[in-house]
């Protein structure tokens, strides 16, 4: 490949490694020209299929830029957002499958936005998951509830200004 620095044609390969997920070959490179250093990744190109029909590669940018739009108001940070975009990257590559629908890289989303901001989380999951009623939200919030510890600090409820339900009479 070309030189990013000169444009020179062609490039040596100096060093070949596979990353420690064994997803990706890292390779180092040299310009026989002006003799400076870069580093190419490789990966197996992981494909999309849309509810259209149509595929485009898998983009970690279109991922965060989804997420991010959930994610409006709350404080969530562009750091968290790259980690994110990361996490569901890595379990998407480590399904092995060379293509995905878009659902299944929505659900990829879902855990680890859960770990992040859960008013994000279920704002993302009434897509994805296709709430249609109150109720969907209702089971949704009852599940992150039993996932919960019952006293969480700035919690569930408060994010939500709802009220704590009464405690169940049996
Ligand atoms: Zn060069």
């Amino acid at each position: 490949m070309h030189c990013p620095f000169c444009k020179h044609p062609d490039s040596r390969v100096v060093d070949s490694r596979t990353t420690d997920d064994g997803t990706s070959i890292r390779r180092r490179r040299q310009c026989p020209d002006c003799g400076r250093r870069f580093t190419t990744v490789e990966t197996a190109s992981l494909m999309v299929i849309k509810r259209s029909g149509v595929t485009e590669p898998f983009s970690r940018s279109k991922v965060i830029a989804g997420v991010r739009k959930a994610c409006q108001g709350r404080p969530v940070t562009e750091d968290a957002l790259a980690q994110l975009g990361q996490r569901v990257e890595e379990a998407v590559r480590a399904t092995g499958s060379a293509e995905l629908s878009t659902h299944d890289v929505g659900l990829a989303i879902l855990g680890p936005l859960q770990d992040l901001d859960l008013v994000a989380y279920l704002r993302f999951a009434s897509v994805y998951r296709a709430f249609d009623s109150l109720e969907d939200f209702e089971t949704a919030i009852t599940e992150l509830r039993e996932q919960l510890p019952p006293t969480t600090p700035g919690g569930l409820d408060e994010d939500l200004g709802v009220p704590a339900p009464a405690a169940a009479a049996d």
